[in-house]
């Protein structure tokens, strides 16, 4: 049975939500007196307590600076961080663990392939080619290049239902084409894009391709070699991970081109004041202590992920997207920003009665949490002719009942403001 067909919060016999939602801790408490309904995944996702523990087991019985310890507490430590390497390869389906670097989060793993990728490879004249729903994270970095080497970003555009206008990104790519840069699933109206079309035609150019998976990752099974990645960043927050983590997937012959990022500790094979050498990718581009519990947590996630299933969880998610639609469809004056047939369970909205803020705050009355702004993508903002859309995002662990309490919310504000 299907959420749709029965309009009941509902548990499939392939999907046990309530399971789930008994991993995540704080999905029983309250928000203003009321239970909490977390719409807003999209900004950070709740951790389930199999990651909480990781942590804390890391740090009340395993912790110590990895990769130089003689002793054995290091080195286990060093064991355990160096098995998450392996674990987000197969995750990805990167040909090899080497191809995987651990970052801060997804925007430094943009930053990197910048300044080290870009800053050795691109001159003046050339152009990144992006798409006009990116996040700031996917924008900016590219924007700093047009000031320090005189590069130019292009814009690929959308349509109105927010799907990427292939013809006309492909017509973006020429000579001057150094890199595409785009999102795989968009974090305001939940586009996902057609990545191993974009990559095909990229490479057709012989034009590498980045993508931005930080949405991706979360809401279906992204396969690097499937897409014909070159680049492949995603934040581990987001995917019910903990911050502080990060990933750059390069395929290995990139990797083995580029430059360090940042100078320091554990990316050196000898320092000396004549010259200094580097390690091998992905070390290379790992300076300094890395977030060492939080990176064995985000490896925790990935499991917690899988022994869940991410077809069952995709599966569960749009059945989450299609009920929310609907029965946000039927309150007057609601617009529905992002309709593409691609969508993961993202939606964003406004009320001709209310500003997203004010919705935003109304909602949180009512202990719903929605994101309520420009979602760090402003361009895009300007190109739906809005100043801000209210977003919920659903996750693996939200239920028809509290698409339910959004509507319901939703109805207050209007008696409110109508
Ligand atoms: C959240 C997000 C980012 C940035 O993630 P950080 O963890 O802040 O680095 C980049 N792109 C998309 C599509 C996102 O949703």
């Amino acid at each position: 049975m299907t959420i749709a067909a029965t309009r009941q919060p509902a548990l499939r016999n392939a999907y046990d939500v309530e399971a789930v939602r008994r991993d995540f801790p704080i999905l029983a408490t309250k928000a203003h007196g009321k239970p909490l309904v977390f719409l807003d995944s999209g900004a950070s996702a709740q951790k389930p307590r199999q990651v909480i523990e990781t942590v804390r087991e890391v740090y009340e019985k395993g912790y110590a600076n990895i990769h130089r310890g003689v002793y054995q507490l290091s080195q286990v430590a060093t064991e355990r961080f160096e098995a998450v390497r392996g674990k987000v390869a197969k995750f990805l389906n990167a040909a090899s663990a080497e191809e995987i670097v651990f970052t801060r989060n997804a925007t430094e793993a943009i930053n990197l392939v910048a300044q080290s990728y870009g800053r050795t490879f691109f001159k003046e004249g050339d152009e990144v080619v992006v798409s006009e729903m990116e996040h700031h994270a996917n924008i900016v970095p590219w924007q700093m290049l047009e000031t320090q080497i005189g590069i130019k970003v292009r814009v690929a555009p959308i349509d109105d239902a927010g799907e990427l206008i292939v013809e006309k990104f492909e017509a973006l790519l020429g000579p001057r084409t150094k890199l595409v840069a785009i999102t795989h699933c968009s974090n305001v109206l939940g586009t996902v894009t057609p990545a191993a079309e974009i990559a095909r035609l990229a490479h057709a150019k012989g034009i590498p391709v980045l993508f931005d998976g930080s949405q991706a990752v979360v809401h279906l099974a992204a396969d690097v070699r499937a897409i014909d990645a070159d680049f492949y960043v995603f934040t581990g927050h987001k995917l019910y991970g903990p911050s502080g983590t990060g990933v750059l997937y390069g395929k290995k012959a990139l990797l083995a081109k580029m430059p360090p990022y940042q100078g320091g500790g554990d990316m050196i094979a000898h320092v000396s004041f004549a010259g200094t050498t580097f390690r091998e990718p992905p070390h290379r581009f790992e300076a300094g202590t890395p977030a060492i519990a939080e990176v064995i947590g985000l490896g925790a996630a990935i499991d917690y992920v899988e022994s869940v299933g991410r077809a069952r969880i995709a599966e569960w998610e749009h059945e989450l997207r299609d009920y929310a639609t609907a029965r946000l469809s039927e309150i007057p004056g609601l617009t529905i920003y992002g309709t593409s047939k691609s969508k993961a369970a993202i939606v964003s909205f406004a009320l001709d009665c209310a500003h997203p803020h004010d919705i935003g705050t109304i909602l949180d009355m009512e202990g719903v949490a929605i994101r309520a702004g420009h979602h760090c993508a402003e361009p895009l903002m300007d190109r739906l002719a809005v100043p801000a859309t209210a977003r919920a995002s659903f996750a693996m662990y939200n239920t028809p009942a509290e698409a339910d309490a959004l509507v319901r919310a939703l109805r207050k504000v209007r008696e409110m403001f109508a």
